[in-house]
């Protein structure tokens, strides 16, 4: 396994929005020698490969085709994760001004800790959709330096457009810009910290720590009883349910396409999903010093501790007793612990892609995580040593045996 808590600050930092989540994890895959295909075109029988949709990712390895049936018969492994994160995005229009300042208006995405995002030097980045070759052209932008603060930009001279500006400083035309989907990002690089570099000190662990940990899961794991996937969505921090959520047809309608391509027909495709599994991989909740009562008696649950199984009886998690001892048994033959959460009951429990990916699919499904605190503000806090053994469980999970 190569995944290090360094190698996830590094992924973090090259990752300031969904769309470029998925453009880290794309690039990762070309060298691992994985091929993009696009939805609309034919896909080839066997092989590594990913597909995008807008912030979404999904990637697979089918193997070799060797024209046989082994190839074809092999239920699906899938690691479940989510690119998107609160933050502060930035309205249609944008432009105000107030007692002289000239400030940007921006709009809350998911439940972000807005009192974390107001005291930071805060840049910009996303997707332009503009004018080109005769149609639609849509670009990743990116602005590293400290433009914003508390949503002020200036002070002196006349209104400018902020959109316009970031057309400019990505080489765009302004007049070009037809869509934006712009938002905000803390520029402190994500660092190791504590004593003896215990921790991650990072934005967005929530889940671009999922993200890495299920993308080192699938680069160190080569298809064998059973096809490994890495699903990425965007979208969970507002509910899932878009074109390309986790609450649409994206990955039930790859993995049929993944079987057709292979030779195979529907009912081959129905007949993978009973001994198929997902594994729906979401940040936890560590212990707060402050807060141990939050937590269910006999729940703490220790940074630095090991993979997270988090477990439901209302459902808010996917996890039941059979899919709790399948990751189990990952952790185990990983070597690292487990350690096994339930919310305390009386408080209101967040949720997952998990149950709405396993009623879509049809897919048994566990919740799993790895310990962090601070979820949703601007800066978040996890175990530098649980970085490599969430992978390491979610790779033994990809390639149970
Ligand atoms: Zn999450």
């Amino acid at each position: 396994m190569t995944a290090t808590a360094r190698g996830l600050c590094e992924f973090i930092d090259a990752s300031p929005s969904p769309f470029h989540v998925c453009a880290t994890v794309s690039s990762r895959l070309r060298d691992a020698g994985y091929t993009e295909l696009a939805e609309a075109d034919k896909w080839p029988s066997a092989g590594k490969f990913f597909t995008l949709r807008a912030g979404s990712l999904v990637a697979w390895d089918s193997g070799t085709d060797t024209g046989g049936r082994s190839f074809r018969g092999r239920p699906f492994r899938i690691i479940g994760g989510h690119t998107d994160s609160p933050n502060l995005r930035v309205k249609q229009h944008p432009d105000r001004e107030a007692a002289g300042w000239q400030i940007v208006a921006l709009e809350p995405y998911g439940g972000a800790w807005l009192n974390s995002w107001l005291d930071r030097d805060l840049g910009v980045s996303g997707r332009l959709s503009i004018r080109g070759g005769g149609g639609i052209a849509h670009r990743l932008v990116r602005i590293d330096a400290p433009i914003l603060r508390n949503a002020v930009w200036g002070a002196d001279g006349p209104t400018r457009s902020f959109i316009g500006y970031v057309a400019e400083q990505s080489g765009i035309d302004p007049d070009d810009v037809l869509g934006a989907d712009l938002m905000t990002h803390d520029l402190t690089p994500s660092t190791l910290s504590g004593l003896g570099d215990q921790f991650v000190s990072a934005p967005r662990l929530d889940n671009q720590a999922s993200c890495y940990a299920g993308l080192e899961a699938l680069l160190n794991t080569t298809a064998g009883h059973y096809l490994p996937v890495l699903v990425l969505f965007d979208h969970e921090e507002v509910g899932s349910t878009s074109d390309h959520g986790a609450d649409s047809e994206l990955l039930t309608t790859t993995l049929e396409r993944i079987v057709l391509a292979g030779g195979g027909g529907r009912e081959e495709f129905l007949r993978r999903l009973p001994g198929s599994m997902v594994a729906s991989a979401d940040m936890a909740h560590a212990t707060h010093p402050n807060y141990p009562e939050r937590h269910e008696p006999g729940h703490l649950i220790a940074i630095n501790g090991g993979p997270v199984l988090k477990v439901h009886p209302n459902l808010r998690y996917a996890t039941d007793g059979r899919t709790a001892a399948a990751f189990a048994l990952a952790c185990q033959r990983a070597g690292v612990p487990l350690q096994r959460y339930e919310h305390r009951a009386d408080l209101p429990c967040g949720s997952t892609i998990g149950p709405m990916t396993s009623a879509r699919t049809g897919i048994p499904t566990v919740d799993v995580g790895a310990p962090q605190l601070a979820m949703h503000s601007a800066r978040e806090f996890m175990g530098a040593g649980d970085v490599a053994a969430y992978a390491a469980a979610l790779r033994a999970f990809l390639s149970p045996g």
